[in-house]
């Protein structure tokens, strides 16, 4: 996967504000953040889209879900609020095909989202 832009960052050769490192995630900020807060949480596996899980991707899924649980808390954004969220897909809005989940908070969010 070479031409992946977050396999890129997996394998270091573009560089990322990271936050956590671990054996299967990485977790940094998003370039053009969309609130205050807002953090990618990715596997460092490449799995293009929500619909290519496995049930393999089980545990992977919940570790990425933990993880933005505990950046929250870091952020101090927890008891504020903050919204997570995968988006798939064209409708979806999604612009990078490797799996990520968003983490954004420090603001009120709209919803319906746009
Ligand atoms: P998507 O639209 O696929 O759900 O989200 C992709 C996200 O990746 C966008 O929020 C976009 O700002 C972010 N992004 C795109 N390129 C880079 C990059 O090179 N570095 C970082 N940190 N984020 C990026
Ligand atoms: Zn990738």
């Amino acid at each position: 996967m070479d031409e992946c832009l977050f396999c890129n960052i997996v394998n270091k050769n573009i560089p990322c504000d990271k936050l956590i490192e671990n054996d299967s995630i990485i977790a940094f900020r998003d370039i053009n953040p969309q609130a205050p807060i807002h953090i990618l949480i990715i596997p460092k596996k490449h799995i293009s889209t929500i619909n290519d899980l496995k049930h393999d991707d089980s545990i992977l899924i919940g570790e990425m879900f933990l993880i933005a649980k505990e950046l929250a808390q870091v952020e101090n954004i927890n008891n504020s609020g903050f919204r997570m969220v995968f988006n798939c897909n064209e409708d979806g809005g999604q612009t990078v095909f490797h799996i990520h989940l968003h983490l954004l908070g420090g603001r009120k969010l709209s919803w319906p989202p746009g």
